[in-house]
């Protein structure tokens, strides 16, 4: 099986031409001069480019694939979907049986007794705003109308609609496409480089909290709908909250009567070590939004899942607000949903969150260490089960083109020992398949290591 060869400058120009009628999400729309990696087949925890060159994908996809690349029994269920019935609606009283079939599983495996509803998506975006949606209707539901206000998180990612942006934690995501949801305002992240640069983890909860309480003081609690937050910030930079934190956060919830939506996006089905993010510290949200994991990036796919609260609230209202005006034509697509279903399977036959648990401390036990061996361009290694990040931020002998530079550096180092990691800026992400071995890990390592080395080696020359 061939390896990854970096490609040279012609090679990348040619690369270029199918481009031209095609934009890239995320890219600036003038960096053509980068590599373009062309995958067009993928196995197991690995991916295969245009020349059958092969990658270990330590990315996920898109830290989605929870059960890994071409999983036979799931190209099965969807094909054999595929033959019976191809699609159709969900809108009023219109179903199918695995649209039933899935929210159950769905429910049963939230280990929340509250969790009393499944309302079907096409994505995580899709999956943030019905959340949005939702909780204000229920306020409304309820005859609190005044609380329409959503609290999240600096470095918060929710996803791209206008009520993901909207409650997102970076401002250049608004900064060119406002104005955004009204009402919407953050809190620190509980992050021990915030504001306070607290490394005692008991009092940044501490520090965290008094700022909630403060916010919630200034706005009033009868104008917040929610608060919104991802269990381990990811595209955020993956960071782990502090024991106390999200337990804290529930309290204060409860206490000031604002609902609690945790995006688990990222951190549903296993992600993090166990089934959801929040029960990782044996909180009950009111709302979980899901996508990703769920059918594990075979067929786009998300749900938001809402509690006997919210439900009763809504169905019981006598304003209208029972009626749920939203829903998209691929809401609960019945390939999705089987999909959904086989990968589920999967993850509870291969117990997959507790092998994300195992090889995620591995992985991170194996990385540690470079931190202080490479303590002039890293300045943090962390994470929670596969969901891991190497920190470049704030080195202190570089300037940030630099930092990024570095990243980019031992990113493709990497790639060119046939591992494919994600670099975001200052930060390498590690979120690959939850079926990752400690084989596995040991490549990602080694390649990591070795790019730092080769990092160095260019920086003395
Ligand atoms: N929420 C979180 C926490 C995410 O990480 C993402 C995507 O990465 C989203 C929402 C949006 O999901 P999607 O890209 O499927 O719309």
């Amino acid at each position: 099986m061939k390896v990854y060869q970096m490609k040279k400058k012609e090679e990348i120009k040619m690369k270029q031409k199918p481009k031209k009628y095609f934009w890239h999400p995320m890219t600036d729309t003038r960096a053509s001069e980068q590599e373009t990696i062309i995958i067009e087949r993928g196995e197991g925890n690995y991916i295969f480019n245009d020349s059958g060159e092969k990658l270990l994908d330590a990315v996920g996809g898109l830290w989605c694939m929870n059960v890994g690349h071409n999983r036979k029994t799931v190209n099965d269920a969807i094909s054999k979907q595929m033959n019976k019935l191809s699609y159709y609606q969900l809108f009023t009283n219109i179903a199918h049986p695995k649209a039933y079939e899935l929210a159950e599983k769905i429910i049963t495996l939230a280990e929340n007794e509250d969790m009393a509803k499944v309302f079907f998506t096409s994505g995580g975006s899709d999956s943030v705003d019905t959340a949005l949606k939702i909780t204000r209707q229920y306020w409304e539901a309820v005859e609190k109308p005044k609380k329409k206000m959503f609290i999240s998180l600096e470095r918060a990612y929710h996803g791209m609609h206008y009520g993901g942006t909207s409650v997102g934690g970076n401002d250049l995501y608004r900064k060119f496409i406002g104005p955004t949801l009204e009402g919407c305002i953050q809190v620190s992240s509980p992050h021990k480089k915030n504001k306070w640069n607290c490394e005692d983890p008991e009092k940044l909860t501490q520090l965290c909290i008094e700022e909630i309480v403060e916010k919630i003081d200034y706005y009033g609690a009868d104008n917040i709908a929610a608060f919104i937050m991802e269990p381990i910030q990811g595209a955020g930079g993956i960071i782990v909250p502090p024991e106390s934190y999200w337990p804290a956060v529930r309290e204060v919830c409860d206490q000031y009567d604002i609902l609690l939506i945790s995006d688990e996006v990222v951190t549903g089905f296993g992600r993090s070590g166990s089934m959801f993010g929040c029960r990782g510290w044996g909180v009950k949200p009111d709302v979980m939004v899901l996508a990703k994991g769920l059918s594990s990036g075979y067929i786009p796919m998300g749900a938001t899942v809402f509690n006997q609260r919210i439900v009763n609230g809504i169905e019981s209202a006598e304003n209208g607000a029972n009626i749920i005006i939203h829903g998209q034509t691929y809401s609960g697509h019945p390939l999705g949903c089987v999909a959904a279903l086989e990968v589920l399977k999967i993850v509870e036959n291969e117990n997959l969150p507790q092998n994300a648990k195992e090889v995620g401390a591995y992985l991170l036990d194996l990385l540690k260490p470079i931190q202080s061996e490479y303590s002039e361009y890293i300045t943090d290694v962390r994470g929670k089960g596969l969901m891991l990040a190497i920190d470049f931020e704030d080195a202190g002998n570089f300037s940030p083109e630099e930092i990024t530079n570095n990243v980019q550096h031992v990113a493709d180092y990497a790639i060119s020992q046939g591992v494919l990691v994600r670099d975001e800026l200052k930060t390498i992400i590690i979120s690959p398949s939850l079926t990752f071995t400690k084989e596995d890990a040991k490549k990602v390592y080694t390649s990591l290591a070795n790019g730092l080395e080769s990092l160095r080696r260019k920086n003395r020359k």
